[in-house]
């Protein structure tokens, strides 16, 4: 193995329960400049809409990850053989204003894509999106989407504020963020207050994968289609654990039964390899919800698998 890249501090080295509870265990870096991905949290909850708590999703979320090795057994993923990644901290939001907030979260990631990094982010309610996406289009352009969630997260406003976690992208199709014909929404479900929740997501050129589409079967076939609609351009993923069904995720503030299985939810990233993807998120893990650490697990498990099909991962043979 080369040692050229910076790895995960093992198991044999530290026991895994001991040590500074860095994302997998690697090494901090004080900014992106020399990685080629990283690693970033934003505690953040102000934009939530029922349970609070996702201020504490990064923590918890690199608190569970220790357990994880560097090498994917299902994929032959290595990504630390020929990525250079490490855990940059946290985003310092202004936890007393939203509007800052965002403002604040823009400009970390101006930073970050400055030096040609790409960002995986530890949520934080999908506020941060929005802001995300806004950093991104400046450098990349419009950007095709898999949104994985229970929700559209399309609402045109929520108690009367425009930015929420239930608004981004809406704000992203109005601000042009988003490239509406290579936006794939899976998971969607439950109750809204009208057909025009999923319906108006449709009208802007996004396929909507309603859950009850992918019940009892395998998403590799739709991810193959997805990969086909996407095509080459950049590609954001987005992945609200709450499309995961309550069952396998229930640490999180707005959960919804009848969703997604987690082999469905690791289906969908690995079937995002071969995608240039620009960008990652994993939010709405809620921990005061996350009686048993699961959610946080699950979490931390899938931002990893994100890493896995990050264009400059190598596969071992
Ligand atoms: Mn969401
Ligand atoms: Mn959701």
């Amino acid at each position: 193995m080369t040692t050229k890249f910076n790895q995960p501090l093992g198991g044999n080295d530290m026991p895994r329960f001991g040590g500074p509870a860095t994302m997998m265990r690697l090494p901090t870096a004080t900014d992106a400049r020399g990685l080629d991905a990283c690693f970033v949290g934003i505690p953040f909850d102000i934009g939530t809409s029922n349970r609070p708590g996702t201020r504490y999703g990064p923590r918890s979320i690199r608190a569970e990850s220790c357990l994880i090795r560097p090498y994917n057994m299902a994929t032959r993923a290595a990504p630390f053989d020929s990525m250079q990644v490490a855990d940059i901290g946290d985003v310092a939001i202004n936890t007393f204003n939203l509007t800052d907030s965002v403002r604040i979260i823009e400009e970390a990631y101006d930073e970050i894509l400055k030096a040609d990094c790409i960002p995986l982010t530890l949520g934080g309610d999908h506020t941060i999106a929005l802001p995300i996406l806004r950093a991104i289009r400046k450098k990349h352009g419009p950007v095709g989407m898999i949104h994985v969630d229970a929700h559209a997260d399309i609402n045109d406003h929520m108690f009367g504020e425009p930015i929420a976690h239930g608004t981004p992208f809406r704000r992203a199709v109005e601000e042009d963020l988003l490239d509406g014909n290579r936006v794939y929404q899976i998971g969607l479900r439950a109750t809204g207050y009208a057909a025009d929740d999923f319906d108006w997501p449709r009208d802007q050129g996004f396929t909507v994968v309603q859950a009850e589409d992918c019940w009892y079967q395998s998403l590799a076939p739709l991810m193959q289609e997805a990969r086909a609609k996407v095509g080459d351009g950049p590609v954001y993923l987005s992945f609200d654990i709450d499309g995961l069904d309550p069952a396998f995720a229930p640490g999180t503030g707005t959960p919804e039964p009848g969703g997604l299985t987690t082999s469905q939810g690791l289906e969908i990233i690995r079937g995002c390899r071969g995608l240039d993807i620009v960008g990652g998120d994993l939010v709405e893990v809620s921990p005061p919800y996350d009686t048993n650490g699961n959610t946080a697990l699950l979490a931390a498990n899938l931002l990893f698998e994100m890493l896995c099909v990050l264009p400059k991962t190598k596969y071992r043979t």
